[in-house]
């Protein structure tokens, strides 16, 4: 298996220091004591540990899969999956951006996501582990007694125990406040649960002994729906005054379930409290379940975004190389030589034209996500209240995008990347049709994407105060667009200009809507306008990358043309960089922005027959 590289780590450092210019933020004092070749040092063996133990136990965790035992309940995650963890957690990247105070190591959130692109592009699967970890520290930490955090929290910082999230059920999946699983309180404080949970991500494994479970539940006579919902954390064992493991406590795993992709991750079925003996310790108060949870799933949320750009970035990767590679036809201009060579598959404009599609979507991907995480650092330790508040907007509003939109373009860049492949693409010999599996589930999971686009219509933009989120947003578009002026051709910068009038267009038509009570057709249009945003917002960022890459492009070109150019190109790294960089960012400008006013003229035209519809229209198929 070879071990190529499996993010172009050139562009992770161009968003990162060229784009964002990530040591401004070494101006808060939380950041003040790294610099630069710190980061790069953190990202250069984030990428080694990514290469050498995740992606190295990748195929294996889709080919031996997982090994439930219903007996004694527990899951064997594959051998290969154990000494990634290990380094993943000695390493310290589990607590990479947690702040120093809280055992953390205090860098910034835009360096921990570009760790874990290279990561997710690894074993995603694998990833998902040692982000639980993290994930139910983030919600013990401010929410837990001491008493709690005290009993859960060092063996979690520390990376010896794992967490998970437990919303769904089986009645219970988008429509979470339909939950049966209940909470009843004991004299010494803690509850006692009990209730069937489903799809549970990391849910039993054997990389830790114990696993935390954050449940949510609703205790004895609270309402029905999300508001009566408390949050509890259920440990595997039971901890004794020491530290130390005690007894089982009552929840078991009872299943793993059988799916079409990351079959490395146990996704399992949990029963708690079959024999009455379920102890839960409450998180914050009663019936603030849900608002606390909300703060693991944003996070989670985002990413989501960054499993499906590293598993993108993987197959994009990989598609270059075999395009290189595999030899088949004779270039289009020898079409009628009979005694031509055939030639690389790169050489011809179909081929080129998929990898540009993946390049300039996977670069957009890169951009959104690093932009929005530089703002979740200004947005924790910025002293200026005001600047917080305007960076909380831009995560707020770019959150459900960085999901759905990421996620659903994931799944179509994994599948060019089969495509690329050819019949070799669908083998499972090849690694690329492992990325189209594993990558699916992300538009499903952590809220589906039509959840996403609803929350993106509704609450970060129509009904966010004032338009608050939408009005930074727009404030960072229009500054790009100026900073464009004179440098970008206006061929680039008219179609950003115009898509926002269009943006601008539609959101008025929604207020409308809104206002007039005409939700059906209001709702009917949010996943086509998240749909929408995903590529207006990657050709925005393309467009401030212009502004940095034209002219570096030509200091290290000048004016040369033809061979010339090939030849500066052939031998200059950062020459191949900076002209391919300049090519994709018009490419997706010039060839898949435009797909853009077409969706949103389809919104503007407000067809109203999925509305109509009504079950039986849909004929042929069986009532039940
Ligand atoms: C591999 C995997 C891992 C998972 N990990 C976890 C985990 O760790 N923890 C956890 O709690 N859950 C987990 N889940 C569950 C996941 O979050 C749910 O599957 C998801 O929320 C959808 O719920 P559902 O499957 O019941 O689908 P449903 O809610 O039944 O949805 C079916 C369809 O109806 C649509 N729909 C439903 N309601 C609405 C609405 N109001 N408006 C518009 N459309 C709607 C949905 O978008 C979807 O297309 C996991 C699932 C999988 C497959």
């Amino acid at each position: 298996m070879s071990l190529n590289p499996l993010v172009d780590s050139r562009d992770v450092r161009f968003v990162l220091f060229e784009m964002l210019e990530l040591e401004k933020l070494n101006r808060f004092d939380q950041f003040k004591e790294f610099d630069r070749s710190m980061y790069e040092d953190t990202l250069e063996l984030a990428e080694k540990i990514a290469i050498d133990q995740f992606y190295s136990s990748n195929a294996d965790g889709d080919k031996t899969g997982l090994k439930f035992d219903p007996k004694t309940h527990e899951v064997k995650v594959p051998e290969s999956f154990h000494k990634g963890f290990k380094a993943y957690v000695e390493a310290g990247f589990h607590v990479l951006s947690f702040p120093q105070e809280k055992d953390g190591m205090g860098m910034p959130a835009s360096v921990a996501m570009a760790a874990a692109e290279y990561f997710n592009a690894g074993n995603t699967s694998l990833t998902m582990y040692c982000g639980s970890i993290t994930g139910a520290a983030a919600i013990i930490e401010p929410f837990a007694s001491d008493e709690v955090k005290q009993m859960y929290l060092p063996k979690l910082m520390s990376g010896e125990w794992g967490g998970t999230m437990c919303l769904t059920e089986p009645g219970a999946g988008s429509d979470v406040g339909a939950l049966k699983s209940k909470a009843v309180k004991q004299k010494d404080g803690t509850y006692l649960i009990t209730g069937q949970k489903i799809f549970i991500s990391n849910g039993e494994h054997d990389l830790t002994p114990n696993i935390i479970h954050p449940v949510l539940a609703r205790i004895e006579g609270d309402p029905e729906g999300t508001k009566g919902i408390s949050i509890f954390l259920v440990s595997k064992y039971h901890i004794n005054k020491d530290g130390s493991l005690g007894d089982r406590n009552d929840v078991y795993c009872t299943g793993v379930e059988h799916k079409m992709g990351l079959k490395g991750n146990a996704t399992s079925s949990l029963s708690f409290g079959d024999n009455g003996k379920c102890v839960g310790h409450l998180l914050g108060k009663e019936r603030e379940g849900m608002k606390i949870m909300f703060r693991l799933m944003n996070a989670a949320r985002i990413h989501t975004g960054v499993q499906a750009l590293g598993q993108s970035s993987a197959g994009y990767m990989h598609a270059i190389t075999y395009a290189r590679n595999r030899i088949q036809s004779k270039h289009i201009t020898q079409m009628l030589n009979d005694n031509a060579p055939g030639v690389a598959i790169i050489e011809h404009p179909d081929v080129k034209r998929m990898l540009m599609y993946m390049k300039s979507t996977v670069e957009g991907m890169r951009m959104l996500c690093l932009f929005l995480a530089y703002h979740e650092d200004v947005m924790h330790v910025s002293p200026d209240p005001e600047e917080r508040k305007a960076s909380t907007g831009i995560v707020e509003i770019l959150t459900p995008i960085v999901k759905a939109g990421i996620s659903d373009a994931s799944w179509l860049i994994t599948a060019e990347a089969m495509q690329v492949y050819g019949g070799y693409g669908y083998c499972q010999e090849y690694p690329v049709e492992q990325y189209a599996r594993d990558t699916k589930v992300f538009s499903i999971y952590e809220g589906t994407n039509a959840i996403q686009s609803l929350d993106l219509q509704m609450r970060k933009i129509l009904m966010n105060p004032e338009m608050y989120n939408y009005s930074q947003l727009r404030k960072r578009m229009n500054d790009a667009i100026d900073n464009a002026k004179g440098v970008v051709d206006e061929k680039y910068i008219t179609p950003v200009v115009r898509g926002l009038a269009k943006l601008d267009e539609v959101i008025e038509m929604m207020k409308k809507q809104l206002g007039e009570g005409k939700f059906m057709a209001l709702v009917l249009n949010a996943t086509p306008l998240q749909q929408a945003m995903f590529p207006l917002i990657v050709a925005w960022l393309h467009l401030w990358s212009l502004a940095i890459t034209i002219p570096k492009m030509k200091e290290l070109l000048g004016d040369s043309k033809g061979e010339e150019r090939q030849k500066k190109i052939a031998e200059n790294n950062e020459a191949a960089y900076y002209s391919g960089r300049v090519l994709s960012s018009q490419f997706f400008i010039g060839s898949e922005f435009p797909k853009y006013f077409g969706m949103m003229d389809a919104i503007l035209n407000n067809e109203g027959a999925a509305i109509k519809s009504v079950s039986e229209n849909f004929t042929g198929a069986p009532k039940e």
